[in-house]
């Protein structure tokens, strides 16, 4: 049996459903958890779904449907019957809520990182998917349930987010069709991308500027990087959540093939790194602990900003 059957069997056996996705949870993560939220509950299938602390969703996302619908962490059952995780590539990225994935009588785990250690019971894994939501969608449509609007605008997010517009090199025939079954559902397209991408408050331009003015540039390395403090975030009035598009405009420098942004955070420093060439980011952030994609990858550490900085630079080869 392969793994979309084997899920689909263990989802649609089980008498209620525990699902979850990875902390400080991006688009593909919630709107691949959510849609699968939905989708139960239009089947009458009882679901509860969380992330880990902090419990809070960035503010791209606060239009996505389902956000009333979910549960704190502390409230997250301790031994679920059968556990689901989205777009988590380790049990490390759960948070608190690792425990109840150890504890659970089932762990289906449904993602697409490359660097994905098959932690779960059933691995719905898939490297060469653009998204958790990709795997979703193929999950249902092998369960037979039909979709609804607000599923259709979580697995859109999942897939937009993921393939940066459908401009990345995942950006295959299926995310194609998929969208395109997707846009039958009367999808805000407009208010979904201006909400994603574009829009942000004028204190986070400021924070920007200081930002990018303070990026630094190894023309050896090829490779740019800029950081942001605590206390960048605290003059600013910006929250860390807020900060996750800095990377995609770090990443334009056409000097650069790897780009990388560090945030301070209370315990550390959470690195987010991109490769625009074929260096393979994720080995890299495998080297600290993290992981990702090929292109795009990950990683917290408990070092301060200077100190990862000099380490990330040591890690790529000079020319
Ligand atoms: P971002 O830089 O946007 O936080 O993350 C880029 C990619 O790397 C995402 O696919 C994300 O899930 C993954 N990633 C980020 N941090 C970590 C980490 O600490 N561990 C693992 N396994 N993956 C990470
Ligand atoms: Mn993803």
């Amino acid at each position: 049996m392969d793994e979309v059957e084997l899920a689909a069997e263990a989802i649609s056996g089980s008498g209620s459903l525990a699902l979850a996705c990875h902390m400080l949870p991006d688009g593909d993560a919630l709107g691949s958890m959510l849609a699968l939220h939905h989708l139960c509950r239009a089947q009458g299938k009882a679901s509860v779904a969380s992330w880990p602390e902090p419990f809070v969703v960035g503010p791209h996302y606060t239009y996505l449907p389902g956000l009333d619908l979910v549960t704190k962490p502390a409230d997250f059952p301790s031994a679920p019957e059968v556990m689901v995780t989205f777009d988590c590539g380790s049990l490390g990225r759960l948070g608190e809520l690792a425990a109840s994935a150890e504890a659970a009588d089932l762990l289906v785990v449904v993602d697409h990182h490359a660097t994905n250690d098959r932690y779960g019971g059933v691995n719905l894994v898939d490297p060469d998917a653009a998204a958790s939501a990709v795997l979703v969608y193929r999950l249902v449509r092998h369960l037979g349930w039909p979709l609804t609007r607000e599923a259709a605008i979580c697995l859109y997010t999942g897939i937009v987010t993921d393939t940066g517009r459908f401009q990345y090199s995942n950006t295959t025939p299926e995310v194609f069709a998929m969208a395109n079954d997707l846009a039958r559902y009367d999808l805000p397209i407009a208010a979904m991308t201006r909400q994603l991408f574009e829009e942000h408050r004028f204190t986070y331009l400021k924070l920007v500027a200081l930002a990018l003015e303070r990026a630094e540039l190894d023309t050896d390395r090829r490779f740019v990087a800029t950081w942001i403090t605590t206390g960048d975030l605290e003059r600013f009035g910006v929250e860390l959540e807020e900060t996750e598009g800095l990377i995609d405009l770090v990443r334009r420098a056409a000097e650069a093939d790897v780009s990388c942004v560090l945030k301070e955070t209370a315990d550390g420093t959470r690195v987010s790194l991109r490769a625009v060439d074929d260096t393979d980011v994720a080995a890299i952030a495998t080297t600290f602990g993290g992981g990702g994609h090929r292109a795009a990858a990950g990683f917290t550490s408990d070092r301060p900003i200077a100190e990862v900085l000099e380490a990330i630079r040591a890690a790529l080869p000079a020319r």
